[in-house]
């Protein structure tokens, strides 16, 4: 990442305000606790993020099926998986600054051991902590008008409404194994500590997949997506030096988990999870078998029953989102090139070096002058791009400033139209990373659109 600033998050939080991308949530009433808003053109860029997974994930794939499975279900769901009794953080307070802290990211300070008898001591004011409370990461909640009837909770994971599922995609499809259920949806975890702009959120959207196979060819196949997962990031843009994969090991798996990997990115606070990829064996199928009292399995073509694993690449698109915008942001001087049509300047500019395909703006239409015919020429091709892609007509302010709000929301080109463009019928194309201008026809402006898009 090329953020010059010491404090890594800082400049992105900020563009992120200044330019409509990411705004704090309840901004009005002094904001709500780590939740945050998509504007303008952060919702177009969270949009291209799912479609770039979808696309990747389900329309390009003929052994994966898509679902939209509903954020409440019924609790029972949540006993079979195990989140009820299971999916729990230990917490600590500090008794002294009333701070709290997840007890497993406090660690042994040599220093307060020797003189308090106990290393583990608030990492805020060094005052003492509580004991570790077991506390539920589930938002529970009510159907009906009567409070204490009807619990049930607001989902943490989209996987279990793939797994519950599974017999109706089976019914109803044509799928036959190996094959996957994909999901983006909403999720919600009670986080202790959330933190770091929208890399930890209460409520947050999902990316996930539960692939299907026979169990012996299980272990291949999660090989197979862990290099299938770290690829995507790469493919959209992420600098292949800030990813890697973590294997965990197996004495830290969850009983039921017979492989995990990680794929991280590099953020400026460290290394951290982007999604996970497990071998769960038959773990889910089996406990929601048991807990339904149905039968979940699947007939092969010789009439042999078997429970199928499944392999489970996990990942978050607002983590994707925050990762790609992290690895995109750039600052750097502006040198005069003899080369540009239209001078930048000297100076110093921010942007935002997106995927085209990610890029919330395709392309800005701006007109040199603002008179006629110009304006109309320019007026009438943002019309007609923009019945395909998403463009902005631009005609206020010098084309230099113009030029620096489309870097900072990550747009790829620019259109500039001038009095030459009545005669030759061309405009000048302008590449957001390299600056470089092109004198392109009119006509082929869509053209040339579709080709950097595909
Ligand atoms: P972490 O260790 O960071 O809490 P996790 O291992 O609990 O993550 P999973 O349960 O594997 O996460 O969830 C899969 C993915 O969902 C994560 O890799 C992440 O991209 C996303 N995710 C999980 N929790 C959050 C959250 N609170 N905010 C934003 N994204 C999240």
């Amino acid at each position: 990442m090329a953020v010059s600033d010491s404090n890594g998050m800082k400049d992105i939080v900020a563009l992120c305000k200044r330019r409509g991308i990411i705004y704090p949530s309840s901004e009005i009433y002094g904001g709500f606790a780590n939740t945050w808003d998509y504007g303008p053109y952060g919702v177009l860029l969270k949009n291209n993020v799912k479609a770039a997974w979808w696309e990747t994930m389900v329309k390009h794939r003929s052994d994966i099926v898509g679902l939209d499975s509903a954020i409440l279900m019924n609790p029972k769901v949540w006993e079979a998986s195990g989140h009820v009794t299971a999916f729990t953080d230990p917490m600590v307070d500090c008794k002294q600054c009333k701070r709290r802290f997840k007890a497993d990211d406090i660690v042994d300070d040599p220093s307060t051991s020797r003189t308090s008898g106990t290393g583990r001591r608030c990492p805020e004011c060094k005052g003492e902590l509580t004991d570790a409370q077991q506390f539920n990461l589930m938002f529970q909640t009510n159907v009906g008008p009567v409070a204490s009837e009807n619990v049930t909770y607001l989902r943490p994971e989209t996987a279990q409404g793939i797994f519950v599922n599974f017999k109706n995609v089976l019914d109803s499809t044509r799928v036959k194994l190996p094959f996957g259920i994909a999901q983006i949806g909403k999720a919600f975890r009670n986080e202790i500590t959330p933190g770091n702009f929208t890399f930890r959120t209460l409520e947050f959207e999902q990316c996930e997949l539960e692939y299907f196979v026979e169990p012996e060819k299980a272990e291949e196949s999660f090989k197979y997506w862990v290099k299938e997962r770290e690829k995507w990031y790469h493919t959209f843009g992420i600098n292949s030096a800030k990813l890697r994969i973590k294997a965990h090991d197996k004495s830290d798996l969850a009983h039921y988990a017979l492989s995990v990997s990680d794929v991280e990115y590099e953020f400026p606070f460290g290394w951290s999870e982007l999604e996970g990829i497990a071998n769960r064996g038959d773990y889910d199928l089996t406990q929601h078998a048991k807990f339904s009292g149905q039968t979940i399995d699947y007939t092969d073509d010789e009439g042999k029953k078997l429970v199928p694993y499944v392999i489970e690449p996990s990942g978050g698109i607002d983590r994707a989102t925050l990762a790609f915008l992290v690895d995109a942001y750039v600052k750097e001087q502006v040198s005069r090139s003899a080369g540009q049509q239209v001078s930048e300047g000297n100076e110093e500019r921010i942007l935002l070096r997106l995927h085209p395909k990610l890029a919330p703006i395709k392309a800005a239409i701006l007109p040199l002058v603002k008179k006629e015919p110009v304006v109309e020429i320019a007026k009438k091709l943002y019309e007609e791009l923009r019945k395909e892609f998403f463009v902005e007509y631009d005609e206020s302010g010098t084309v230099g400033k113009r030029y620096r709000r489309q870097d900072e929301i990550g747009t790829p080109y620019c259109f500039t139209i001038d009095f030459e463009s009545v005669d030759d019928e061309a405009v000048t194309v302008r590449d957001r990373d390299s600056m470089e201008q092109e004198r392109i026809p009119i006509s082929s402006v869509a053209d040339f659109l579709r080709k950097k898009l595909q």
